[in-house]
C-alpha cells in the first residue's frame, strides 16, 4: 500500500478539483484565459470528480469485504482491492494473495485482483438474483482468501473449506438465504470440479 491508496485519496482528488475551479473563476474574472484552456480545465475537473467518486466507492467496498472476510475467517482480515493501474504491475495470475511472515503464517491481509474486486463490486450493487459466473467466482475468491488468513495455507484445503463458507459469505454480503445457497451450489458443482489439481483434494467432504 502506498500513500496514494489511503482513504485520503478521494479528499486529495476533491481538493485538486476545487483548486482548478478556483483558478478558473479567478482567470475568467481577470479575463486571462482562452476558451480551449478553460474547456480542458473543466474536463480535467470532471475526470477528477469522477475518479474521486469511484475511489470512494472502491474504498467503501474494501471496508465491506474486510468486515465480511473477518467474520468468515474468525480473525481480523484487511482486504486490499487492486486498482486498475496496479494490474499492470501484478505478475500473479491468482485472483487473490495472502501475505505471510517469515514463518509462513498469514499476516491478516488479503490482496484481491482488480477483476475479482470489479466483479464483487458489480455483484454487490446488483439485485443478486442472477449473478454472472465471474461474480459467483469472485465471492468464492473472498471466502478462499479468508480461509488462508484463518490459517489454512494449503490451496486444496483452503479451497475445500471455502466451499462450506461460500453461502455464509454471500449472505453476509447481502444475498438472501436462497440466493446464497444457489451461489455456493453453483461454485461447488460447476467451478470446483474443473479447478487445477492443486486446488482440489480427494477427501473434500464439502464437494
Ligand atoms: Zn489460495
Amino acid at each position: 500500500m502506498n500513500a496514494f491508496n489511503l482513504p485520503m485519496r478521494p479528499i486529495l482528488l476533491a481538493l485538486l478539483a476545487l483548486l482548478i475551479v478556483l483558478y478558473l473563476v479567478w482567470a475568467i474574472r481577470h479575463g486571462g484565459i482562452d476558451r480551449l484552456t478553460a474547456v480542458i480545465l473543466i474536463a480535467l475537473t470532471g475526470v477528477l470528480v469522477w475518479q474521486g467518486m469511484a475511489e470512494r466507492s472502491w474504498t467503501a467496498n474494501q471496508a465491506r469485504l474486510s468486515a465480511v472476510a473477518t467474520q468468515i475467517a474468525g480473525t481480523p482480515v484487511s482486504v486490499h482491492c487492486q486498482r486498475f493501474s496496479e494490474t499492470y504491475f501484478s505478475a500473479s495470475s491468482a485472483e487473490g494473495i495472502v501475505g505471510v511472515d517469515e514463518n509462513g503464517a498469514p499476516q491478516g491481509e488479503a490482496d484481491l485482483t482488480y477483476s475479482a474486486c470489479r466483479d464483487l463490486a458489480a455483484w454487490l450493487s446488483s439485485n443478486k438474483g442472477s449473478p454472472t459466473r465471474e461474480q459467483m467466482i469472485a465471492v468464492h475468491v473472498l471466502t478462499h482468501e479468508a480461509m488462508h488468513v484463518s490459517g489454512v495455507m494449503a490451496e486444496g484445503d483452503a479451497e475445500c473449506d471455502a466451499l462450506s463458507f461460500d453461502a455464509r459469505t454471500a449472505q453476509l454480503l447481502g444475498a438472501t438465504p436462497k440466493e446464497a445457497t444457489a451461489l455456493a451450489a453453483y461454485y461447488r458443482t460447476k467451478v470446483y470440479p474443473s479447478m487445477p489439481a492443486g486446488y482440489r483434494t480427494n477427501s473434500c467432504r464439502w464437494a
